[in-house]
């Protein structure tokens, strides 16, 4: 190889300019250069394997396809081999001395006619030169397929232009070294975690210094029939990083409107519930077995976080950036398209698993409801998906909001709905006492985000969802109790009594064993969805301003007739026991700020109790 016999090629203006780009900035990631450089080895070793097929005559027909990777420290090298078609002198020149020129997509028109099922890597004719961002001089020995060529080596600093010049010879395929800046990636452990992460799914054997690294195989491309339940539960578990099995899991291709291939799994269970902290996207985006993102953000909504997996389209570009991909139409494309099909897929699991579907939800209920609050355009499909125990569900069971609507009497015509710290209390609560009479069902809600999520959803099936405290229902019974005007006097009475504490004092219908109960005056604010406001401000210091509820009474409820009667007799007893029955609500609501007071009084009333029957102390 004396440097004689070597051509001097220049890259054009516009080539150099072009070139400055793909090195300085259309990459955010400088190791995916090894992506790049295995990849045109898988097209390369993927275009012999056509040709082997179609009958060409093929220069040594048994070298078998293979990619090998190796480092030298020392040399501050790594270099990259393949078995696969190899280039020409003319090949060498339109394919690496042409950006833009992309030899893949050439290759692509001519099969296109033969309709072969050959999946390329490369369309875009720009990958090659991402060599140039780690290496200051790149050698490409190679030797075509053809019989009776030669072999050539291509040599570039990636600035000015390259040089040709013959390499005598050489086995079929290519060998790329690239002369590295730094060590970084001449170290083979580097290496082996950047092969691992980007190609470990390419249909050919890579090896990395000697050893194979690449064991996977990418079940998302086979047909589902070809895929055994232990095939995808392994492949879970290596891209899942789990060592339990998936609950759920979806495998789905689809061509229109966009080439997508699916295979994503529910994890048993989700660290948020244990770590407390958000958790990250886990659904790697690939091209053609390539990886390009991985946790790849904006391919799948937020709430569907949980979802571990893979996503492949021959859609995407292969050189597109990190920052650009995030916000591409084609990325909101994907994403509509996934976010349909998912749903479907839940509640598909549901129907087909009602108990495994509740060990689901309680895992990953939670994302669920974040969706319902936040996602407007899928909240109706999203709400389909949630369930909760209910008046008419066995303890620990749940239902669906559907199957909800579908229970209700003619007369009712909105879902209602109730917060508290479990189903116990739930039913006990003085706000459960009118459906209870009605027989009409109410959702029982534990978790204390539950109503605000209620409340961004409105509707379901288009029938308003109402807090039970909010409900205004009456219940068409006989009053035993205080006649309306007395119930009045009593409390306009109590709301004298308790001046600036209350709001509004009423009678109310829809009561029954409980003598009153208090009532948010703002139709927006729940008494539980102060308590949960209070807890949250608390937790930051912030001082909540006293809330001032209204007070129900029950006009039938004994000890509410007695006290309008000792109000006449003794005013001072009728206003300590009004301001009991007021704050024993509060207690039940769980919004009594300071019991103190509350106690002070509770005992006079006890002493005074006691005074009347018994001798008197002392
Ligand atoms: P793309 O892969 O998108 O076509 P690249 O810049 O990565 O663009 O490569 C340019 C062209 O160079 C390829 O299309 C291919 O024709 C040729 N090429 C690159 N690497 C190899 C290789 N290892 N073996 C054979 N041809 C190659
Ligand atoms: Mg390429």
């Amino acid at each position: 190889m004396s440097t004689t016999t070597a051509e001097k090629h220049e890259f054009q203006a516009e080539i150099r300019q072009l070139l400055d780009i793909v090195i300085h900035s259309l990459y955010t990631d400088h190791e995916i250069f090894v992506r790049e450089l295995i990849s045109n080895a898988a097209d390369a070793s993927e275009k012999l394997k056509f040709l082997q097929t179609s009958g060409a005559e093929i220069f040594q027909p048994d070298a078998a396809p293979k990619i090998s990777v190796s480092t030298d420290e020392q040399a501050k090298t790594i270099t990259f081999t393949d078995s696969g078609l190899g280039m020409t002198h003319g090949e060498l020149i339109d394919n690496l001395g042409t950006i833009a020129h992309s030899g893949s997509k050439a290759f692509l028109e001519q099969i296109k006619a033969k309709q072969s099922d050959t999946h390329l890597i490369g369309q875009f004719g720009v990958g090659f030169y991402s060599a140039f961002m780690v290496a200051e001089k790149v050698t490409v020995f190679s030797r075509s397929h053809q019989p009776g060529e030669h072999g050539w080596i291509w040599t570039s600093d990636g600035r000015t232009g390259y040089e040709i010049e013959p390499a005598g010879e050489l086995d079929r395929g290519t060998k790329i070294v690239l002369h590295l800046r730094d060590t970084e990636f001449a170290q083979a452990q580097t290496v082996e975690s950047i092969i691992k992460r980007y190609s470990n799914f390419v249909p050919f054997p890579i090896e990395l210094n000697g050893v194979v690294v690449n064991t996977v195989q990418a079940l998302w491309t086979k047909n589902k029939s070809e895929v055994s339940d232990a095939d995808y539960e392994e492949f879970y578990k290596y891209i899942g990083h789990d060592t339990e099995a998936p609950l759920f899991r979806l495998h789905f291709n689809a061509d229109a409107p966009l080439s997508i291939r699916t295979l994503v799994f529910v994890p048993g269970k989700n660290l948020e519930l244990l770590t407390m902290s958000r958790g990250e996207p886990e659904v790697n985006l690939y091209c053609r077995k390539v990886l390009i993102q991985q946790r790849a953000k904006g391919l799948m909504p937020e709430w569907l976080r949980f979802l571990r997996g893979v996503v492949d389209s021959e859609d995407l570009p292969l050189n597109i950036s990190r920052e650009t991909m995030q916000d591409s139409a084609l990325m909101r494309k994907l994403n509509e398209v996934l976010t349909k099909r998912v749903l479907k897929w839940l509640d598909e699991e549901a129907k087909a698993d009602p108990e495994k579907y509740d060990r689901f939800f309680r895992e990953h209920g939670h994302c669920l409801k974040e969706g319902v609050a936040n996602d407007y355009t899928h909240r109706e499909a999203i709400a389909k998906l949630l369930r909760f125990e209910s008046s008419h569900t066995e303890a620990g069971k749940t239902t669906s909001l559907t199957d909800y609507v579908s229970r209700m009497p003619a007369e009712q015509t909105e879902i209602y709905y109730l917060l508290a710290p479990s189903r116990e209390a739930a039913e006990a609560s003085p706000y459960f006492e009118v459906f209870r009479e009605k027989k009409f069902e109410v959702l029982f809600l534990t978790h204390p985000h539950d109503e605000f999520v209620m409340d961004h959803m409105r509707t379901f099936d288009s029938k308003r969802l109402i807090a039970a405290e909010k409900a205004d229902l009456k219940l068409e019974k006989e009053s035993t109790g205080l006649s309306e005007d007395d119930a009045r006097a009593l409390a306009e009475f109590i709301k004298e009594s308790l001046a600036e504490r209350v709001g509004e004092v009423r009678a109310s219908k829809r009561l029954v064993g409980s003598p009153a109960v208090v009532i948010e005056g703002d139709s927006h604010i729940t008494t539980s969805m102060r308590r949960v406001m209070k807890m949250m401000q608390q937790r930051e210091g912030q001082e909540l301003p006293a809330s001032k509820p209204d007070l129900e009474i029950n006009p039938d409820h004994a000890m509410i007739v007695r006290l309008e009667a000792i109000r006449k007799t003794d005013a001072a007893l009728a206003k300590d026991v009004a301001e009991q029955v007021f704050d024993n609500a509060l207690v039940a609501a769980g919004l009594l700020e300071d019991p103190r007071a509350m106690l002070q009084r509770l005992n006079g009333l006890l002493e005074k109790l006691l005074a009347k029957d018994g001798p008197a102390a002392g």
